[in-house]
C-alpha cells in the first residue's frame, strides 16, 4: 500500500493542503490559498486541483507514490457518493456537488471526501491525543461545534457518515434556537459565537467587567478569546461565561459518556485554546452528572494536533478501504 497521501481542508475562508506520511502522521508541503468561494464550485474545485501540484512539489514526494487525496468538508456529505449535500458556510451551499469525481479529474487521483470534525477526529485518534484507546469522542470548539466518535477501534459513520455531531446534543430541552434547526443544543450554549454574545450582553448591561475594557466599549470587538483574556486577568463575569459555556458542554459530554464510555474525550479548536478555564467546568460536570460509569478510566484533555489533525485525518481516511 502506499504510504503518502495528500489532506485538504476546505475552510469558509482558506483552503490548506498538505502531503501526509500516514504511517507516522508527518506532513510536509502545508500549502494554503484563499478559496475564493463567490466564484462558485468549479472554480473552487479547479484550485484544489492547482493546490495538489504545489502541494507535490513542494514537498518533493513523487506523484506516483501518492495513493490518493483526502477533503475534509465543512458540513453534511454523502460519503460514498463522494457528495457535498449542504456547506452552511460557503455561497450557494455546494448543494449535491460531485466533489470527489470533479477533484479527481483535475488532480488525477483517487479522492474520498469527510466531514472537516470527523477528519479531526480521525487524526487525534491516529496520531494525536487519542493514540493508544479503541474508543474516543471529540469535539472541535468554534464558530459551531463539531464532533466524531471513535468506537472499537473504528470511526463511527452512522448513516452516510451524519453520526459524531456531538454539537448538537440537545442538552436543554426547552433551549434558544440552534442553526441547525433545533434548539437547545450544546452549540447554541456554548460555540465562540455564543461566548462572544454573552460577553456583549455583560457590557451592553453596564456591568463593571474587564471585557469593557478590553473591547474599548466596542462590542464588535468582543470575541471568546477576549472573553477568555478577561477571564484570565481575574475578571469573575468573564470567568462565570465560561463556567456556564463548561457545564453545557459539561452536560453533552455526559450524555456521551455514559453512551460509549471513551477512554478519551478531546476537545479542540479556537474555543479550546482557553485550556483549563474551559475543561475545569467541562471536568466537573462530568463527574457529578455520570454515576454508572467509572470516571477513573475516562480522561478529558486537550487535542494535541491543532490545525493539522483535520488534514491529517483526511489523508487517513482516503488510506482506508
Ligand atoms: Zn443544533
Amino acid at each position: 500500500m502506499k504510504n503518502y497521501f495528500i489532506g485538504i481542508d476546505l475552510g469558509g475562508t482558506n483552503i490548506k493542503a498538505a502531503m501526509v506520511n500516514i504511517t507516522t502522521g508527518d506532513i510536509s508541503g502545508t500549502t494554503s490559498i484563499p478559496t475564493h468561494s463567490r466564484e462558485g464550485y468549479d472554480s473552487v474545485i479547479a484550485q484544489m486541483g492547482v493546490l495538489v501540484e504545489r502541494v507535490i512539489t513542494a514537498s518533493k514526494i513523487t506523484k506516483s507514490k501518492v495513493g490518493g487525496i483526502g477533503v475534509g468538508v465543512p458540513g453534511v456529505i454523502d460519503m460514498d457518493k463522494g457528495r457535498t449535500l449542504f456547506l452552511p458556510n460557503l455561497p450557494g451551499q455546494w448543494r449535491n456537488v460531485a466533489l470527489a469525481e470533479k477533484l479527481s479529474i483535475h488532480a488525477k487521483l483517487p479522492v474520498r471526501i469527510i466531514n472537516d470534525a470527523r477528519a479531526m477526529t480521525l487524526g487525534e485518534w491516529q496520531f494525536g491525543a487519542g493514540k493508544g484507546v479503541d474508543t474516543v469522542a471529540c469535539y472541535t470548539l468554534g464558530t459551531g461545534i463539531g464532533g466524531g466518535l471513535i468506537i472499537n477501534g473504528r470511526l463511527h459513520l452512522g448513516i452516510g457518515g451524519a453520526a459524531g455531531e456531538l454539537g448538537h446534543v440537545i442538552v436543554d430541552l426547552y433551549g434558544p434556537k440552534c442553526g441547525c434547526g433545533s434548539n437547545g443544543c450544546m452549540e447554541a450554549f456554548a460555540s465562540g459565537p455564543a461566548i462572544a454574545a454573552m460577553g456583549m450582553k455583560a457590557v451592553a448591561q453596564g456591568l463593571t467587567t474587564r471585557i469593557a475594557e478590553l473591547c474599548e466599549g466596542d462590542l464588535n470587538r468582543i470575541t471568546p478569546e477576549l472573553v477568555c483574556q478577561a477571564a484570565i486577568e481575574g475578571d469573575s463575569i468573564a470567568k462565570d461565561i465560561y463556567e456556564q459555556a463548561g457545564r453545557y458542554i459539561g452536560v453533552g459530554v455526559a450524555s456521551i459518556v455514559t453512551a460509549i464510555n471513551p477512554r478519551r474525550v478531546i476537545f479542540g479548536g479556537g474555543v479550546a485554546a482557553a485550556g483549563e478555564i474551559i475543561l475545569d467546568p467541562i471536568r466537573r460536570t462530568v463527574q457529578s452528572r455520570v454515576c454508572l460509569t467509572d470516571l477513573k478510566s475516562i480522561q478529558v484533555v486537550l487535542a494535541e494536533l491543532g490545525n493539522t489533525a483535520g488534514l491529517v485525518g483526511a489523508a487517513f481516511w482516503a488510506s482506508q478501504k
